[in-house]
């Protein structure tokens, strides 16, 4: 029965997603074990290996802390956003970071208002997850490029950046659980990003250029909630099933 199969590939889901977690905890756990060890042992009294172990705990923690976000309680209050406040209220959380490493966050739009129906704060969680990437990638300086438009029926937003670019191999791998090819990354933010787009009936895609940058497109559908058929009602608090 087609309820039970749903319930089981959940289940198989959840059980990949645990294995990785516990994958990605021990790994960090048994090397603060072994540099313990040694320090116990009084044969080594080296500071560098505080450093080691510190920045290993720091591993676990922001791996820990993602996966809280992911459980948060499941209320999810669905409205109607014009995406151009919400990219603008979202550029302002980074602006602090962006300003650190001299990165300029360009923001384009037009008149239009850019309705779309969802989470906000889901919403934002994903610009926030992209940025980010983006101004690690660019290092220090220069601008990243945000335009937010309508397409008949979608509203996009790209984000573009001029960092090194994503090598074609790896290109299959981003957005899976873990996968990171940073030293304090966790390879979680764009898989909980593909993971809210894909709840909000959208679409990510990358393009991206050796050497020059990348640029992550996400589409949403439009709607407008004069036009919608439950009369514009916002606010509505009803969980996603998925
Ligand atoms: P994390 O940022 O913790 O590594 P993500 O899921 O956010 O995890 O990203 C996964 C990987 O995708 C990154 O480690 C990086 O290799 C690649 N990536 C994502 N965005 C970009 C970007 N704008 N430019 C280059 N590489 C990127
Ligand atoms: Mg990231």
């Amino acid at each position: 029965n087609e309820e039970l199969l749903i319930n089981s590939e959940k289940l198989s889901v959840a059980g990949q997603l645990a294995a990785g977690i516990a994958h990605e905890i021990r790994n960090p756990l048994t090397s603060l074990k072994g540099f313990l060890q040694l320090i116990a042992s009084g044969r080594q009294n080296n500071k560098n290996y505080f450093d080691i172990m510190k920045s290993e705990l720091t591993r676990i923690e922001s791996i820990v802390s993602e996966l809280l976000m992911l459980s948060k309680p499941q209320i999810y209050e669905l409205s109607y956003r014009d995406l151009r406040h919400v990219m603008r209220e979202t550029v302002t959380l980074l602006e602090a970071q962006a300003l650190l490493h001299s990165i300029e966050l360009d923001i384009q739009y037009g008149e239009e208002a850019l309705w779309v129906h969802g989470v906000e704060n889901q919403l934002k969680q994903v610009f926030i997850n992209v940025l980010k990437n983006a101004i690690e990638a660019m290092g220090d300086g220069g601008s990243i490029q945000i335009v937010c438009v309508r397409e008949g029926g979608d509203v996009i937003v790209r984000i573009q950046d001029y960092g090194p670019g994503i090598p074609r191999e790896q290109m299959a791998k981003i957005g899976q659980p873990f996968y990171t090819t940073k030293d304090k990354g966790t390879g979680l933010g764009l898989m909980v990003s593909y993971k809210i787009v894909d709840n909000h009936q959208g679409n990510v895609s990358v393009n991206s250029t050796l050497g020059s940058g990348t640029t992550f497109e996400i589409s949403l559908p439009y709607n407008n909630p004069e036009e919608s058929s439950n009369g514009g009602s916002s606010n509505k608090v009803t969980p996603i099933h998925r």
